[in-house]
């Protein structure tokens, strides 16, 4: 976990350390102001929660203000408060009635869905939790092999069909697979591709349906890719709209300024981020901490 939060701190320091630095000049005056506003713009705050902080900060950094402040405590507190240190962020990983959790893993290609399949079954089995695979992404036969050295690599099952079949056949093989065995977690990757709205709401929908003949799904993990912004956001709007979302998973967070982006997906899609990717290794998965991350930001 330390060496995590290095490495977040390692990446993303410029966006925190930077609003400090500004803070912390002897005079506020609009120019820093702006300034400021610009650095939380530039790392995807997004616009509404930029003016929020920055109207909160002015109020509580005022010059000539009742008590001198720290700028430093006021920032964390205030950065803390905007990222929601109370959200619920338990990963629904445990079915009932006998049945295992089935976490379902959905976003759009190249943004780290397979890849965060296979940490996770990694955390799950070092935890001691038995786990199965569904390489329900059938239209990409790299997908699928990636996945199963994953599952060699990790140690568990892969169920995979035939290249080009029906992902939700798929899913549904690696849930019945998962419940006959009487493992704690199924976790299925999907295909992402965007082709348009009705067609992934079909696919999906369809999924969904079909392993909850066997077993509700207990987790919607939709996995979203740091560095692409504004971009990502939309996307990550259509698939909050086909299929219900509970949690959020912020990917390559190692290789972006724009960290930002935690704010803004959490308000645009109103679900907690709840893992956050920190590099290609097996172990480049965390839980994602509010206070550590602001802390991260710091510095
Ligand atoms: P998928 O198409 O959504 O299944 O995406 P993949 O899992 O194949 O990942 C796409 C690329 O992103 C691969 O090269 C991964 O190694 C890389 N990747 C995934 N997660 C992270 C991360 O957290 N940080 C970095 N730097 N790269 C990542």
């Amino acid at each position: 976990l330390v060496r995590l939060r290095q490495r977040l701190a390692g990446a993303q320091g410029g966006f925190g350390r930077g609003l400090l630095a500004l803070l912390s000049r002897e005079r506020l005056d609009e120019d820093t102001w702006e300034s400021i506003e610009d650095t939380l713009l530039t790392a995807d705050v997004g616009v509404a929660p930029t003016q929020e902080l920055v109207d909160r900060l002015r109020t509580r950094l005022r010059v000539g203000g009742a008590e001198a402040q720290d700028p430093r405590e006021v920032l964390r507190e205030e950065l803390v408060a905007l990222v929601g240190p109370d959200l619920d962020r338990r990963l629904q990983i445990s079915g009932a009635d006998g049945h295992p959790g089935v976490v379902l893993v959905v976003g759009v290609n190249g943004t780290g869905k397979t890849t965060t399949v296979g940490k996770l079954a990694r955390i799950l089995v070092a935890e001691d939790k038995s786990v199965v695979l569904g390489a329900a992404d059938t239209f990409r036969a790299a997908a699928v092999e990636q996945l199963a050295t994953w599952g060699e690599r990790v140690g568990v099952e892969v169920v995979r069909g035939a290249e080009g079949g029906d992902p939700a056949s798929v899913a549904f093989d690696a849930v019945r697979e998962g419940d006959e065995r009487g493992v704690d977690t199924v976790i299925v990757d999907t295909a992402g591709r965007l082709q348009n709205k009705a067609g992934l709401m079909d696919e999906l929908g369809k999924v969904k349906r079909v392993i909850e003949k066997v077993a509700p799904v207990t987790e919607v993990l939709l996995v979203l890719d740091a560095t692409t912004g504004q971009n990502g956001l939309i996307q990550a709007r259509v698939f909050a709209e086909v299929v219900d979302v509970t949690g959020i998973v912020l990917t390559k967070l190692d290789g972006s300024a724009k960290g930002g982006i935690v704010v803004a997906v959490q308000r645009e899609l109103g679900v907690p981020v709840k893992l956050v990717g920190l590099g290609e290794g097996p172990d480049d998965l965390a839980p994602f901490e509010p206070r550590a991350f602001v802390d991260a930001l710091l510095g």
